[in-house]
């Protein structure tokens, strides 16, 4: 599994899918969450909305599947980061936001896609601190052993987080 690191927009990344940072409604938001749902059009909503009916909200920790509409990616899948409670449940946090990956490499997997592209979940709206944040992101892929994904991008939309898994990667 190759691991590379972008600095740039993951709306406009050619992958097999792109993981979007989205709340648990799966109805859009802000951040990166917004520019998915604007750049790829409303069939990533109108799916969105076919799961809510069907199994209610996303759960923090999971991750679900829709089409990318008009995005390069042929994929999205919406996982829900953890909200960072000023260090209060630091520990169930951590766990959470390494779900998010390990799920969404998970369901990567289940559906024959083999490039994904990843943006810091949750250290945007849900302001976890950065650095823990990159630690858990990138040991929770580099701990999912995974037979058919060949290769993880980690895209960062900031310069502070590019220079952090830069020097974190090396
Ligand atoms: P969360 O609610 O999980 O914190 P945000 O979307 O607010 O989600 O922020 C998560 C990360 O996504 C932040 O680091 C932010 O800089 C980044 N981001 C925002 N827009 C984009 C984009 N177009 N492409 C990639 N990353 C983005």
């Amino acid at each position: 599994m190759k691991i590379t690191l972008i600095k740039g927009d993951i709306t406009k990344i050619k992958v097999d899918v792109v993981v979007n940072a989205a709340n648990s409604s799966l109805l859009g938001g802000g951040g990166v969450d917004g520019a998915i749902h604007r750049a790829g059009g409303p069939m990533i909503l109108h799916e969105c909305q076919d799961i809510r009916n069907r199994q209610g909200k996303c759960k923090t920790g999971e991750a679900v599947i829709t089409t990318a509409g008009n995005l390069p990616a042929k994929k999205v899948i919406h996982t829900v980061g953890p909200v960072y409670n000023d260090g209060n449940r630091l520990e169930k946090e951590k766990q959470l936001l390494a779900d998010c990956y390990s799920n969404s490499l998970k369901l990567a997997e289940a559906n024959d896609l083999k490039t994904i592209a990843f943006p810091n979940i949750s250290t945007g709206i849900y302001r976890f601190p950065k650095s823990i944040a990159a630690d858990i992101e990138i040991e929770s892929v580099l701990n999912y052993k995974s037979e058919t994904i060949e290769e993880v991008i980690f895209v960062c939309f900031d310069d502070e987080n590019y220079q952090l898994y830069k020097e974190k990667l090396k």
